[in-house]
């Protein structure tokens, strides 16, 4: 619990950083983007086919930055979390589109299962749950490279008053040695990461008085999202 605290601080003060620098980095990209599509696409008329080629890796690396911006200013907003009583299903059900759209793109099945006793409304901010959501299936999904199934359950436990999402994939797992350090700011195994998600995803549920959980070993992961039910 004091390494969480800790880095929950070391998290406000990236995010304090942050927010003096980001916009001033995403305007000026969102021009160069600008630009290099108009350049791109007279290329592309011109029949300049390996400069065009170039223009697309610039194009993506930009995407690069401007997702880790993008990561930065979510830190970095005072954030006036607004917490409500919000139905989960229908928090999934809004982002289920997007998804899809990226299992579709990897070949991974995407399975829902509902095992509620109750309806599933809980004390939260729906868009930041969304965020928790989107960051968690993008993980499982970038986990199964060769395709795979997502799963994603919804369980009521009306005994401890959560309701709990669990999110699991069918990729290779986590090591032991990478388990212990996901959840450090800037912790990633992976070429394109940011090493943000994860940290993000806890400190928006320790705000709302929720937790995540993963269980991993050498074949697939299940990450569990507990939220506090809406007091009846
Ligand atoms: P990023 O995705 O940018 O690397 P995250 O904070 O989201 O940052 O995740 C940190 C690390 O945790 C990842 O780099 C990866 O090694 C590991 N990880 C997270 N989710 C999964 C998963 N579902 N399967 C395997 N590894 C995972
Ligand atoms: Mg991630």
């Amino acid at each position: 619990l004091k390494q969480q605290v800790q880095q929950n601080n070391r998290l406000a003060t990236i995010g304090q950083i942050a927010a003096g620098t980001a916009h001033e980095i995403r305007n000026p990209l969102t021009a160069i983007k600008g630009f290099l599509q108009v350049i791109g696409h007279r290329m592309k008329e011109n029949g300049q086919q390996k400069e065009h080629g170039y223009i697309d890796v610039m194009l993506r690396e930009i995407g690069r930055i401007s997702s880790l911006v993008g990561e930065f200013l979510m830190l970095s907003k005072p954030r006036h979390i607004k917490v409500q009583s919000v139905n989960v299903v229908k928090v999934l059900k809004d982002i289920l589109p997007i998804i899809k759209n990226e299992a579709l793109l990897h070949n991974i099945d995407v399975v829902i299962k509902q095992q509620l006793t109750t309806i599933p409304m809980v004390e939260a901010d729906g868009e930041l749950l969304k965020q928790v959501f989107l960051n968690l299936t993008k993980n499982a999904m970038e986990a199964m490279k060769d395709g795979g199934l997502l799963t994603l359950c919804l369980k009521t436990d009306e005994k401890r008053r959560q309701v709990v999402v669990e999110i699991s994939d069918t990729g290779p797992g986590i090591p032991k040695q990478v388990l212990e350090k996901i959840f450090e700011p800037f912790f990633t195994t992976k070429e394109n990461g940011t090493g943000l998600g994860l940290p993000i995803c806890r400190q928006i549920l320790c705000e709302i008085d929720g937790e995540i959980r993963i269980k991993s070993g050498d074949k697939g992961t299940r990450v569990l999202v507990h939220l506090p039910l809406t007091k009846a």
